[in-house]
């Protein structure tokens, strides 16, 4: 039997409400309302741009020019309203690349770029733990950091790092490809043009396993046939809100 696969999304989805996993993953309608959005369409479309921007050598081999060329040519309008919000949304592209690309060229390249990217998946025994990442530096002394790309964060500090479950699953798969080398883990907040970085150690990551794996067998072993929603702050942008509403009787706590 095939191993069930869990993605950073998935396992945030579940801690948002278990609900909405119900419906996003465990009935057709998770693929019927699975809609593009404009925040998701412009971080993926500068995404898109950064990935071209290292893997065509970064701010030593590449000009502005040509990485607003890129951006021009990566773009994509599906998810935006209309042609006037994706013009917007490019326009506010262009800085944050542009921003990117300064700070990129002032530093002082020590860190290697690995890859920028990848999907990269492990067998963690029941299930398999998948997730793409953004960017895998290595630095002199061997140690590597894991990149997360936010586009939409005024701001972020080293809280936010640390407790990020994203990035704790992203330092299990790398985990797998680099045995033993000390890893980081960073958000990247391209708004204010800000990188925070902490360390993770061995034994912090053994721990977030544990919590991980206990996670997992709380999902599967979840009795799906009790559906009971109550109003949570989430609930008022949630695409699944009519539905709950309709079959599950969802009223809106005053
Ligand atoms: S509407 Fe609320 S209860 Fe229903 S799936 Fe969405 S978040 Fe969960």
């Amino acid at each position: 039997m095939r191993k069930p696969t869990f993605s950073p999304t998935k396992l945030t989805t579940y801690l948002t409400c278990r609900i909405k996993y119900h419906w996003a993953y465990m009935t057709p309608y998770g693929r019927w309302m699975r809609r593009p959005n404009p925040a998701f369409t412009f971080g993926a479309n500068l995404h898109r741009a950064l990935d071209y921007f290292h893997t065509a050598g970064g701010a030593e081999k590449l000009s502005p020019d040509a990485l607003h060329h890129a951006l021009e040519q990566l773009w994509s309008d599906a998810g935006f309203e209309n042609a006037q919000q994706s013009e917007a949304f490019k326009q506010h592209g262009r800085e944050l690349v542009s921003q990117y690309y300064q700070a990129q060229a002032e530093q002082p390249p020590e860190a290697v770029v690995l890859f920028t990217e990848r999907m990269l998946r492990r067998d963690m025994g029941r299930y398999i733990l998948t997730g793409r990442i953004d960017r895998l530096d290595e630095h002199p002394d061997g140690s590597l950091e894991i990149i997360d790309y936010k586009s939409g964060r005024a701001d972020v500090d080293e809280t936010q790092v640390q407790n990020d479950l994203a990035l704790h699953c992203y330092a299990l798969l790398v985990q797998e490809l680099y045995p033993d080398r000390p890893l980081w883990i960073a958000i990247y907040a391209l708004r204010p043009n800000k990188k925070v970085a902490v360390p993770l150690d061995a034994d912090a990551l053994e721990e977030f396993r544990a919590l991980l794996d206990g996670l997992v067998a709380q999902i599967l072993d979840e009795d799906w046939e009790i559906l009971t929603p109550r109003w949570i702050p989430h609930c008022a942008g949630c695409e699944f809100l009519e539905l709950c509403v309709r079959k599950l009787g969802l009223t809106h706590a005053e």
